[in-house]
């Protein structure tokens, strides 16, 4: 492969593969304004101002999109930066990474694997075991408490 070669741009938040699709008038309507700049359009948040980046309840929290389980609060640790960070996901097939070229930089984008929500981005310096950081806006996702 061409190492020079430009990567295919990511597919849609509303791409064919995803499980759950909705329109865009319903995905309007579910969220709120700033649900909805986030989850379908790849907005970020604005730093310390979400639900959950000083948020430590047992509990686990949701895709906003589409219920799906994502992180555990076992997982959520305490990283500065204003935002929910976890250092993995409930399952390994519940996110999906896509690399991102936005903004002149190279990260990796994650989304819910169910319905292409848009959710934060992982980063590799977090804590052991994993040592991944997923760095996540509270508008993507709904704490449910430990029943
Ligand atoms: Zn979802």
């Amino acid at each position: 492969m061409n190492p020079f070669r430009r990567p295919p741009p990511p597919h849609d938040h509303d791409d064919s593969r995803y499980e759950i699709r909705k329109s865009d008038e319903q995905w309007r309507a579910e969220l709120d304004p700033v649900q909805y700049q986030v989850a379908r359009r790849a907005a970020t948040e604005r730093a310390f101002t979400g639900r959950y980046w000083d948020h430590f309840e047992p509990g686990r929290y949701r895709c906003v999109g589409c219920g799906e389980p994502l992180f555990d609060a076992g997982s959520k640790f305490d990283a500065g930066c204003g935002w929910p960070s976890y250092s993995q996901p409930v399952a390994d097939g519940v996110i999906e990474r896509i690399t991102d070229h936005s903004h002149g930089m190279v990260r990796v984008e994650v989304r819910c694997h169910k319905c292409g929500s848009h959710l934060g981005h992982v980063f590799d310096d977090g804590p052991a075991p994993t040592g991944e950081r997923y760095c996540i806006n509270s508008a993507s996702i709904d704490f449910e408490p430990r029943a």
